[in-house]
């Protein structure tokens, strides 16, 4: 798809939807004791952010290529060539989601940010005026037909689902990837080498942990001790490194690390 295609479709979307202003509130709830209930797990074209796969690849116990290999189907972003995951659906008639069991979720706690954020829809874009990083964001209410919460007795403001939905640290971790693919989309495409770092410093947190180890590469950047062993320990933490050194390395720009000397 055209970037014009793309903004078209981003358009309409939002145009198609009910935007749900700071403190607006809308009624629903998803539980066992709706009628629908499971019933929206299946045949779905769910992106996968990196925070997404970091969370689910350690709740189902894989390595970071085995989970790739095994539940996700891998794109690139038109116009940019940043490596996209989406979560492979079971290959039987009813494309059901891989983590759909008995009409329950196998991965509650670490679900991906669209099953958490559903039934919002979020669009953030960089705020404009705004400093480096900043984004707004507007939220809308996808209400379709088959979905029953809406006529559950809980009412919700955006922002007490997102904080019901654990949705904070993905959010974070989410617009630093959106405004990754802004920046990049401003700067040209990618190459191949390019995208195959991408793919290792946005999904792949334990081989970049390895690979920072093995080739002491962390020790000619400038950044604290305390950073440094983080890094190597704690995979969020490489994730967050891993945004700040694309951005270095893809951008040359940014405010967090920096080569010595
Ligand atoms: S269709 Fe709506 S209420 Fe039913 S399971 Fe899905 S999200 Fe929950
Ligand atoms: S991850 Fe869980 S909530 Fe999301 S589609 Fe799969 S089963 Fe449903």
């Amino acid at each position: 798809m055209t970037d014009q295609g793309k903004t078209d479709s981003s358009q309409r979307f939002l145009d198609e939807h009910e935007e749900l202003r700071p403190g607006q509130q809308f009624r629903f709830a998803c539980h066992p004791g709706v009628r629908c209930f499971g019933a929206c797990c299946s045949a779905l074209n769910l992106m996968l952010t990196p925070y997404d796969v970091l969370r689910l690849r350690r709740a189902t116990k894989q390595n970071s290529r085995t989970f790739v290999h095994e539940y996700a189907d891998m794109s690139a972003m038109p116009g940019v060539g940043l490596p996209i995951l989406s979560l492979h659906m079971q290959e039987t008639d009813a494309k059901r989601c891989p983590f759909s069991t008995h009409g329950a979720c196998a991965v509650y706690a670490d679900r991906p940010s669209a099953c958490r954020t559903y039934p919002l829809g979020r669009a953030t874009r960089p705020k404009a005026g705004g400093a480096a990083g900043e984004i707004e964001e507007q939220i809308f209410v996808i209400r379709e037909p088959h979905c029953k919460g809406f006529e559950e007795a809980s009412e919700w403001s955006s922002a007490s689902w997102m904080d019901d939905q654990g949705l904070t640290v993905y959010n974070t971790f989410n617009d630093r990837y959106m405004g990754l693919a802004a920046a990049l989309r401003e700067a040209g495409r990618l190459s191949q080498q390019q995208t195959g770092m991408a793919g290792l410093a946005l999904y792949q947190p334990d081989d970049f942990q390895r690979f920072f180890m093995s080739a002491h590469a962390l020790e000619r950047l400038d950044m604290s001790d305390e950073r440094r062993a983080a890094i190597l320990r704690d995979e969020e933490a490489c994730l967050d490194f891993g945004f700040d050194w694309l951005e270095l390395t893809l951008l040359g720009k940014t405010d967090k690390i920096s080569p010595k000397g």
